[in-house]
Protein backbone atom coordinates (compact mmCIF):
# COMPACT_ATOMS: atom_id res chain seq x y z
CA UNK A 1 0.00 0.00 0.00
CA UNK A 2 1.87 3.63 -0.92
CA UNK A 3 0.25 6.38 0.71
CA UNK A 4 0.81 9.77 -0.82
CA UNK A 5 0.96 13.06 1.34
CA UNK A 6 1.02 16.32 -0.46
CA UNK A 7 -0.67 19.68 0.42
CA UNK A 8 -1.96 21.12 -2.07
CA UNK A 9 -5.28 19.66 -5.00
CA UNK A 10 -3.16 18.70 -7.86
CA UNK A 11 0.61 18.78 -6.09
CA UNK A 12 -0.55 14.85 -6.70
CA UNK A 13 -1.39 15.05 -10.21
CA UNK A 14 1.39 17.79 -11.73
CA UNK A 15 3.70 16.12 -9.14
CA UNK A 16 4.48 11.96 -8.69
CA UNK A 17 1.71 11.20 -10.32
CA UNK A 18 3.10 8.62 -12.80
CA UNK A 19 4.45 7.24 -10.19
CA UNK A 20 0.84 7.16 -8.01
CA UNK A 21 -0.82 5.46 -11.35
CA UNK A 22 1.84 2.90 -12.02
CA UNK A 23 1.58 1.73 -8.39
CA UNK A 24 -2.35 1.43 -8.90
CA UNK A 25 -1.81 -0.27 -11.86
CA UNK A 26 1.09 -2.63 -10.71
CA UNK A 27 -1.69 -3.57 -7.51
CA UNK A 28 -1.20 -1.11 -5.11
CA UNK A 29 -3.57 0.23 -2.81
CA UNK A 30 -3.19 3.89 -3.20
CA UNK A 31 -4.39 6.49 -0.71
CA UNK A 32 -3.77 10.58 -0.65
CA UNK A 33 -3.80 12.51 2.41
CA UNK A 34 -3.82 16.67 1.13
CA UNK A 35 -3.29 19.18 3.98
CA UNK A 36 -5.62 21.64 2.50
CA UNK A 37 -8.08 21.97 -0.45
CA UNK A 38 -5.81 24.78 -2.20
CA UNK A 39 -8.32 27.74 -1.32
CA UNK A 40 -5.43 30.64 -1.57
CA UNK A 41 -4.72 29.47 -4.95
CA UNK A 42 -3.60 32.13 -7.59
CA UNK A 43 -3.28 30.14 -10.95
CA UNK A 44 -6.21 31.50 -13.62
CA UNK A 45 -10.07 31.83 -12.37
CA UNK A 46 -8.85 30.70 -8.77
CA UNK A 47 -8.25 34.35 -8.18
CA UNK A 48 -11.41 35.70 -8.79
CA UNK A 49 -13.22 33.04 -6.78
CA UNK A 50 -14.28 33.41 -2.95
CA UNK A 51 -12.06 31.04 -0.95
CA UNK A 52 -15.37 28.98 0.08
CA UNK A 53 -16.30 28.49 -3.72
CA UNK A 54 -12.79 27.53 -4.89
CA UNK A 55 -12.39 24.93 -1.91
CA UNK A 56 -15.81 23.48 -2.63
CA UNK A 57 -14.71 22.99 -6.50
CA UNK A 58 -11.15 22.15 -5.58
CA UNK A 59 -12.32 19.37 -3.28
CA UNK A 60 -14.42 17.85 -6.20
CA UNK A 61 -11.65 18.33 -8.40
CA UNK A 62 -9.09 16.50 -5.64
CA UNK A 63 -11.50 13.48 -5.93
CA UNK A 64 -12.06 13.20 -9.74
CA UNK A 65 -7.73 12.90 -9.85
CA UNK A 66 -7.24 10.87 -7.58
CA UNK A 67 -10.32 8.62 -9.24
CA UNK A 68 -7.80 9.34 -12.49
CA UNK A 69 -5.03 8.03 -10.29
CA UNK A 70 -6.55 4.88 -9.68
CA UNK A 71 -6.32 5.45 -5.81
CA UNK A 72 -8.20 3.52 -3.28
CA UNK A 73 -9.47 6.61 -1.35
CA UNK A 74 -8.10 10.70 -0.68
CA UNK A 75 -8.60 12.84 2.72
CA UNK A 76 -8.62 16.15 2.39
CA UNK A 77 -7.76 17.71 5.83
CA UNK A 78 -8.99 21.67 5.41
CA UNK A 79 -5.80 23.14 7.33
CA UNK A 80 -5.61 26.75 5.69
CA UNK A 81 -3.66 26.64 2.49
CA UNK A 82 -0.24 28.72 2.35
CA UNK A 83 0.04 28.83 6.23
CA UNK A 84 1.04 25.08 6.74
CA UNK A 85 4.14 26.43 8.08
CA UNK A 86 2.36 28.11 10.53
CA UNK A 87 0.56 24.48 12.09
CA UNK A 88 1.90 23.65 15.09
CA UNK A 89 4.90 20.74 14.81
CA UNK A 90 2.96 18.16 16.57
CA UNK A 91 -0.35 18.78 14.71
CA UNK A 92 1.02 18.17 11.64
CA UNK A 93 2.89 14.60 12.30
CA UNK A 94 0.15 14.03 14.17
CA UNK A 95 -2.48 14.13 11.14
CA UNK A 96 0.13 11.71 8.66
CA UNK A 97 0.69 9.29 11.84
CA UNK A 98 -3.01 8.93 12.06
CA UNK A 99 -3.57 8.22 8.36
CA UNK A 100 -0.58 5.62 8.86
CA UNK A 101 -1.85 3.99 11.75
CA UNK A 102 -5.41 4.07 9.27
CA UNK A 103 -4.08 2.52 6.57
CA UNK A 104 -0.66 0.54 7.26
CA UNK A 105 1.31 1.52 4.28
CA UNK A 106 4.79 0.18 3.20
CA UNK A 107 5.86 3.06 1.29
CA UNK A 108 5.14 6.86 1.77
CA UNK A 109 5.79 9.28 -0.81
CA UNK A 110 5.87 13.18 -0.18
CA UNK A 111 7.20 16.50 -2.26
CA UNK A 112 11.46 17.12 -1.66
CA UNK A 113 11.55 18.57 1.44
CA UNK A 114 12.85 21.76 -0.41
CA UNK A 115 9.38 21.89 -1.82
CA UNK A 116 10.31 21.31 -5.25
CA UNK A 117 8.73 24.82 -6.01
CA UNK A 118 10.24 26.34 -2.69
CA UNK A 119 6.53 26.71 -1.67
CA UNK A 120 6.65 26.87 1.74
CA UNK A 121 3.46 24.56 2.23
CA UNK A 122 5.70 22.05 0.19
CA UNK A 123 8.64 22.35 2.71
CA UNK A 124 6.03 21.49 5.89
CA UNK A 125 4.40 19.06 4.58
CA UNK A 126 7.98 16.95 3.89
CA UNK A 127 8.84 17.66 7.41
CA UNK A 128 5.89 16.16 9.21
CA UNK A 129 6.04 13.43 6.83
CA UNK A 130 9.86 12.95 7.84
CA UNK A 131 8.81 12.84 11.15
CA UNK A 132 5.67 10.91 11.49
CA UNK A 133 8.05 7.96 9.77
CA UNK A 134 10.55 8.50 11.98
CA UNK A 135 7.57 7.94 14.68
CA UNK A 136 5.95 5.23 13.31
CA UNK A 137 8.90 2.70 14.28
CA UNK A 138 9.59 -0.87 13.38
CA UNK A 139 5.79 -1.41 12.64
CA UNK A 140 5.35 1.47 10.38
CA UNK A 141 5.83 2.12 6.92
CA UNK A 142 9.10 0.37 4.97
CA UNK A 143 10.28 3.60 3.10
CA UNK A 144 9.83 6.95 2.65
CA UNK A 145 10.63 8.76 -0.74
CA UNK A 146 10.79 12.24 -1.57
CA UNK A 147 9.74 13.23 -4.86
CA UNK A 148 12.00 15.52 -7.23
CA UNK A 149 13.42 17.31 -9.78
CA UNK A 150 17.18 16.62 -10.61
CA UNK A 151 19.55 19.39 -11.25
CA UNK A 152 20.40 18.04 -14.97
CA UNK A 153 16.66 18.37 -15.73
CA UNK A 154 16.08 21.59 -14.20
CA UNK A 155 17.05 23.72 -17.15
CA UNK A 156 14.16 21.97 -19.17
CA UNK A 157 11.42 24.35 -17.06
CA UNK A 158 12.94 27.47 -17.96
CA UNK A 159 11.00 30.18 -16.08
CA UNK A 160 9.79 28.12 -13.39
CA UNK A 161 10.75 28.56 -9.67
CA UNK A 162 11.95 25.37 -9.01
CA UNK A 163 14.54 24.26 -6.13
CA UNK A 164 16.34 20.99 -7.82
CA UNK A 165 18.45 18.42 -5.86
CA UNK A 166 21.74 17.24 -6.94
CA UNK A 167 21.69 14.23 -9.18
CA UNK A 168 23.43 11.85 -6.55
CA UNK A 169 20.32 12.18 -4.05
CA UNK A 170 18.21 10.33 -6.64
CA UNK A 171 17.26 7.29 -5.71
CA UNK A 172 15.14 6.20 -7.71
CA UNK A 173 14.04 6.68 -11.21
CA UNK A 174 10.63 5.42 -12.32
CA UNK A 175 9.60 5.08 -16.23
CA UNK A 176 6.35 5.70 -16.47
CA UNK A 177 4.24 3.32 -19.16
CA UNK A 178 1.73 4.57 -21.51
CA UNK A 179 -0.96 3.64 -19.38
CA UNK A 180 -0.11 5.43 -16.68
CA UNK A 181 0.86 8.63 -18.59
CA UNK A 182 -2.33 8.54 -19.79
CA UNK A 183 -3.84 8.55 -16.28
CA UNK A 184 -1.72 11.36 -15.05
CA UNK A 185 -2.62 13.52 -17.73
CA UNK A 186 -6.57 13.28 -17.30
CA UNK A 187 -5.22 13.71 -13.69
CA UNK A 188 -4.04 16.64 -14.57
CA UNK A 189 -6.84 18.05 -16.68
CA UNK A 190 -9.13 17.11 -13.74
CA UNK A 191 -8.29 20.60 -11.85
CA UNK A 192 -10.05 22.44 -14.06
CA UNK A 193 -9.48 25.47 -11.60
CA UNK A 194 -5.74 25.03 -12.61
CA UNK A 195 -5.59 24.58 -15.97
CA UNK A 196 -3.51 27.44 -17.27
CA UNK A 197 -0.29 25.73 -15.02
CA UNK A 198 -1.22 22.50 -17.21
CA UNK A 199 -1.02 25.07 -20.42
CA UNK A 200 1.77 26.94 -19.03
CA UNK A 201 3.74 23.67 -18.75
CA UNK A 202 2.63 22.63 -22.56
CA UNK A 203 3.70 26.05 -23.95
CA UNK A 204 7.40 25.03 -22.34
CA UNK A 205 7.95 21.75 -22.93
CA UNK A 206 5.41 21.15 -25.97
CA UNK A 207 4.53 17.49 -25.28
CA UNK A 208 4.86 17.47 -21.84
CA UNK A 209 5.08 13.62 -21.99
CA UNK A 210 8.25 14.10 -22.72
CA UNK A 211 9.54 16.42 -20.13
CA UNK A 212 7.95 13.64 -17.09
CA UNK A 213 7.97 10.12 -18.82
CA UNK A 214 10.40 9.38 -15.85
CA UNK A 215 10.19 10.76 -12.31
CA UNK A 216 12.43 10.98 -10.10
CA UNK A 217 12.71 10.49 -5.95
CA UNK A 218 15.19 10.70 -3.25
CA UNK A 219 14.65 7.94 -0.70
CA UNK A 220 14.69 9.87 2.27
CA UNK A 221 14.26 7.15 4.97
CA UNK A 222 13.92 3.50 4.72
CA UNK A 223 14.22 0.26 7.28
CA UNK A 224 15.27 -2.12 4.86
CA UNK A 225 18.96 -2.33 3.36
CA UNK A 226 19.65 0.67 1.43
CA UNK A 227 19.54 -0.22 -2.21
CA UNK A 228 22.87 -0.55 -3.88
CA UNK A 229 22.28 1.19 -7.11
CA UNK A 230 19.11 3.32 -8.48
CA UNK A 231 15.84 1.71 -7.54
CA UNK A 232 13.19 1.52 -10.74
CA UNK A 233 10.20 0.91 -8.40
CA UNK A 234 9.21 2.41 -5.29
CA UNK A 235 8.16 -1.27 -3.99
CA UNK A 236 11.84 -2.82 -4.72
CA UNK A 237 12.71 -4.88 -2.16
CA UNK A 238 8.62 -5.31 -0.70
CA UNK A 239 7.34 -8.73 -1.34
CA UNK A 240 3.60 -7.71 -1.11
CA UNK A 241 2.38 -4.35 -2.71
CA UNK A 242 -0.67 -4.23 -0.72
ZN1 LIG B 1 1.36 22.54 -4.06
Amino acid sequence: MLLGVFAHPDDESYGPGGALARAALEGAEVRLLFFTCGEAGTIGISKDLPREELCRRRRVEAARASETLGAAGHRILGLPDRRLSEVPEEEGIRAVIEEIRAHRPQVILTFHRLGVSGHPDHVAIARFTQEAFRRAGAEGPLKLYEWAIPRSKASLYRGRRLIPVADEEIAAILAIPPAAMERKLEAIRRHETQIEFYEELVRIFGDFREATREEFFVLSDTRLPRPAGIEDDLFAGIADRG
